[in-house]
């Protein structure tokens, strides 16, 4: 790649010039092509792209570059890029899709890093690193936030409740803004504002052939349309720009928790429930197992309206069973907001899987219960969530997200430390789900596509799938993009 092909600027040169890209660059690397061949990036370019970046280019013997290639599913920690691009802003973003494009690289796109089956690292390939882009700006007299794509959703909702504001973003506060929104985006305010991506206002976008767009209802539509549950097929996202609304900042906590034994009657009891929640009232379920321990049932979640109609509303709960434990309660939402995160820790190995459900038939619960069984080294977690409410109020072509008419989401997973144990907690997650994928609509969130072939992947897309194909086609040809729940070009 020739100098004057990059993007640069005084302040790019002049930090590029303070911060030393790499000591190895010192020899040639071999680095792996879209096409799974093998190419040799020279030191006179790798220098160049370098000393293009704002951010730092590492290389396998670069001091930093083990930490950067690990994410947070310990699964995935041996895999070994040629390169990590960490990108400080947008011209360093461009510059390493320039660079990738130019040397038909295989490339893995970071946001925040919690690619549950690891498409934010690669193997031989160079990995586009925005992490490093973290920034958010909330205005709050527009109640709009613009988050970059390094963003996690800690940064979002600490920024947006600073003046009592929210979007929808998921339940760990480590997950990154970026990869969530691209898939959908599940939370708990869901059922009152629906998914992350409805609240989605635009996008600013490089595209694989390196142009820079901003995609909204009113620039880009198409693009725009497919970004919004396409999950990162398109383009790379270097910013995002949300709907905030009013929340809390005190919400109504509810948690309750049952002896494993009565997990039948707990899950049972939480589908009637829940069957005529308002859109206020966000409440999930799940049967957990901790290492060695006998576990709990579990109903849980939060309401957002008027505090007192929220104790109304849940005193069948506070009647039923004999909990372990139980609390109705103001809590702040960003509390809330990270309460799982140790329960989710980095560099722990994890799998899972998870499908959406139209309806629960007495079967689901029965085969969840029965199937369900711990062990002394793994956590295991049966988890459902439930849609609904905004989420179901848009049409299945509205967006790229075509799973409107879910009303629940069941996922199960396993965390455990010890790398020997993989294969088989891995295969007991598998076994497990075959017991409930019968009972799904087929479809599953795209954020959690783990092992599923091209052809489920494609009938996931459902009604919106020759679309995206027409997308994919025009933005993304070459399939540049191909780290994710794919969609692959036809030209
Ligand atoms: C502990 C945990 C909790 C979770 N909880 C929730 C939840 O509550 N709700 C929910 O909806 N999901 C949840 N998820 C799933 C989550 O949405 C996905 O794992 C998501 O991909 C994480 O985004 P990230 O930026 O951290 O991912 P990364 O690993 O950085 O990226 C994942 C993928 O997103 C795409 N991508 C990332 N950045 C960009 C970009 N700038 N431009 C284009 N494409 C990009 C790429 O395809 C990339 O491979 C959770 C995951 C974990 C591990």
């Amino acid at each position: 790649m020739k100098r004057r092909d990059f993007v640069t600027s005084a302040l790019g040169a002049a930090a590029a010039a303070s911060v030393p890209y790499t000591k190895a660059s010192a020899s040639d690397i071999s680095a792996n092509t879209l096409k799974g061949e093998s190419t040799v990036l020279t030191k006179a370019e790798l220098k160049e792209l370098g000393d293009s970046l704002r951010g730092k280019l590492l290389l396998p013997s670069s001091d930093g570059y083990d930490q950067a290639r690990k994410i947070w599913n310990g699964m995935w920690n041996d895999k070994r890029p040629a390169l990590v691009a960490r990108c400080s802003g947008i011209k360093d973003v461009l510059n390493a899709v320039e660079f990738a494009r130019t040397h038909d690289l295989l490339v893995a796109l970071r946001g925040g890093g919690h690619s549950i089956s690891g498409k934010s690292i690669c193997e031989g390939g160079m990995v586009i690193d925005m992490s490093p882009m973290d920034g958010v700006h909330v205005d709050p007299f527009a109640k709009t936030a613009r988050v970059e794509p390094g963003v996690l959703l800690g940064a979002l909702d600490q920024a947006s409740q600073h003046f009592g504001l929210a979007t929808t973003a998921g339940v760990v506060s480590h997950t990154g803004a970026a990869g969530l929104t691209l898939g959908g985006g599940i939370g708990r305010l869901q059922r009152k504002h629906g998914l992350t991506i409805d609240n989605l206002i635009s996008a600013d976008v490089i595209t694989p052939d390196g142009r820079f767009l901003r995609a909204s209802q009113e620039d880009n539509e198409d693009l725009f349309w497919g970004l919004r549950g396409g999950g990162g097929n398109f383009g790379i996202v270097t910013s995002f720009e949300y709907q905030l609304h009013k929340v809390g900042p005190k919400v109504l906590n509810v948690s309750f928790m049952y002896p494993i034994s009565d997990a039948k009657d707990v899950l049972n009891f939480y589908f009637d429930f829940n069957m005529n929640a308002p859109d206020d009232l966000y409440i999930g379920a799940g049967l957990v197992i901790p290492p060695g321990e006998p576990g709990f049932a579990m109903i849980s979640g939060c309401y957002f309206g008027d505090f007192e109609e929220g104790e109304r509303l849940l005193e069948p709960l506070r009647k039923f069973g004999k909990p372990m434990f139980s609390n109705i309660g103001p809590i702040d939402y960003v509390d809330l907001q990270s309460r799982n995160d140790r329960n989710n820790e980095h560099g722990h190995y994890y799998y899972a899987k998870s499908g959406f459900f139209t309806d629960i038939e007495t079967a689901v619960i029965d085969n969840a219960v029965e199937r369900f069984a711990g062990t002394s080294s793994r956590r295991t977690l049966l988890l459902i969530s439930p849609f609904g409410g905004a989420v179901g109020r848009v049409a299945e072509d509205a967006t790229a997200f075509s799973h409107r008419d879910t009303q629940y989401q069941i996922e199960i997973s396993s965390g455990w430390e010890n790398a020997a144990l993989s294969d088989g907690n891995v295969q007991w997650c598998r076994n497990y789900w075959e017991a409930l994928d019968p009972f799904t609509s087929g479809g599953f969130y795209v954020n959690f596509v783990v092992d599923q072939g091209q052809q489920q992947v494609n009938e996931n897309y459902r009604g919106n799938f020759d679309r995206l194909v027409a997308l994919k086609n025009k933005y993304d040809p070459t399939n540049f993009l191909r780290l994710n729940a794919n969609i692959e070009p036809t030209v």
